[in-house]
């Protein structure tokens, strides 16, 4: 048996960053960036009024004050997205809204709020330092500055950005395909009728939506019975995929047939049984450039090594390297336990109380308990020494969602 970290090295050693394809901008989001986003100018690319009021010469303001305002002329106004013809000098000022051209001489806008519209004059009632109530060209993004690197996940932010910078389409890496199995004869397609000793398959289900959620391509090629044959001609429509995952049939009982099944494919094992609670039976090898995975059926077991090994493949398959769950300290509402021996995921709903945050564990951590998953937002992992945790103790919390 191997453990985790060792699992997913091996894992990763076998990806390599799939090809580009151009997308157009709104088809991006959830994408990763196959290319550097260079820009080419500068953002704003001009001075720029950032609040509504007057263009001024922060000089000319020095002593205003509310009992002593200083008046200036008004010479011009500009609205915002024209070009401004005057320019001004001392004692004199621009009415201006935001997002405007600053005028030439002008360092520095009065908020509209402190003044006070006289005819062709203007009272100030506030100083105003220079460079005050003014964005500058190239505050946000800067000429020749790399914006987005490539390995970006695009978000509406990104998307934001990229249309900032002009771009109508980019360079994206292409999502893996992902084919799904579920085995077992005790399943049944969600829809038709349970009849004793069956059960639904939601393994398949479960696995179809965090692929969607990673951004790679799923397809589900359905339930396979316990049978050789069946098992042998789907597992060789999945390998034309660039991943394929199977759930069931990878442990020791008689009808356990997928790892046997999967090397008479020319399916090459590159371990099987990892050291962790839920998840042990878990197999992996590759055939050409395909992944494949055969996750425990119980349905915690396979989403939770599908988190831990096929989620970061994924996520190096499309250019999203070092992936990592992020890690937050909490205290622990409840008592956990681990008495496997190996390394135990626990299941827990992160909240926040009085400022603090708390993790409370799933009612059970059974791994044919699905429900644990429905309860969680993220796990905490206990490695193989630590065999409880008490109530008030802190835990390190690494988040799923
Ligand atoms: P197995 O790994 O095939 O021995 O299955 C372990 C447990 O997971 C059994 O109780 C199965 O009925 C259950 N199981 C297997 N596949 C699925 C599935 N696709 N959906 C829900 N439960 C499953
Ligand atoms: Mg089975």
């Amino acid at each position: 048996m191997i453990s985790m970290e060792d699992a997913l090295e091996i894992v990763l050693k076998q990806v390599s960053v799939l090809s580009s394809e151009r997308v157009k901008l709104l088809s991006s989001l959830g994408r990763v960036l196959s290319e550097n986003i260079y820009s080419d100018f500068d953002i704003p690319g001009f001075n720029r009024a950032a609040m509504d009021g007057y263009a001024v010469v922060a000089k000319d303001t020095v002593h205003a004050c509310s009992d002593r305002p200083v008046t200036l002329k008004v010479i011009d106004e500009v609205p915002a997205g024209f070009k401004v013809k005057s320019a001004i000098s001392s004692g004199k000022a621009i009415r201006i809204m935001t997002g405007a051209v600053l005028p030439e001489g002008a360092d520095a806008v009065v908020m509209v709020e402190y003044t006070e519209a006289r005819g062709d004059k203007v009272m100030v009632f506030r100083s105003v330092k220079r460079g005050e109530n003014v964005s500058f060209s190239g505050e946000d993004v800067k000429k020749g500055e790399l914006v987005l690197p490539r390995g970006t996940l695009i978000r509406p932010q990104e998307v934001g950005m990229l249309a900032a910078l002009g771009k109508t389409e980019v360079y994206v890496t292409r999502k893996p395909k992902v084919a799904i199995i579920s085995t077992g004869d005790e399943l049944i397609e969600p829809g038709k009728t349970l009849e004793k000793g069956k059960i639904y398959d939601s393994n398949s289900f479960s696995l179809f939506s965090q692929v969607l959620k990673c951004g790679a391509d799923p397809e589900r090629i359905g339930i396979v019975p316990d049978d050789k044959d069946e098992l042998l001609h789907k597992v060789k429509m999945g390998l034309s995929s660039n991943i394929l995952l199977l759930s069931g049939g990878v442990s020791e009982g008689k009808y356990d047939l997928v790892k046997e099944v999967l090397m008479e494919a020319g399916v090459k094992p590159l371990f099987w049984k990892v050291a962790v609670k839920p998840g042990k039976p878990t197999f992996f090898g590759i055939k050409e450039r395909t992944l494949v995975f055969g996750l425990p059926g119980y349905p915690v077991s396979s989403m939770m090594n599908f988190e831990n090994l096929v989620k970061p493949a994924i996520f190096k398959m499309l250019g999203r390297e070092g992936y990592k769950r992020i890690k937050i300290r909490a205290v622990l509402k409840g008592e956990i336990k681990n008495s496997s021996g190996r390394k135990n995921f626990i299941r827990v709903r992160l909240i926040e109380e009085n400022g603090r945050c708390l993790a409370i564990p799933a009612p059970s951590q059974k791994s044919g308990v699905l429900k644990s998953m429905v309860w969680a937002n993220a796990v905490v992992v206990l490695s193989t020494d630590v065999r409880k945790v008490k109530n008030g103790e802190e835990v390190l919390v690494e988040i799923l969602d």
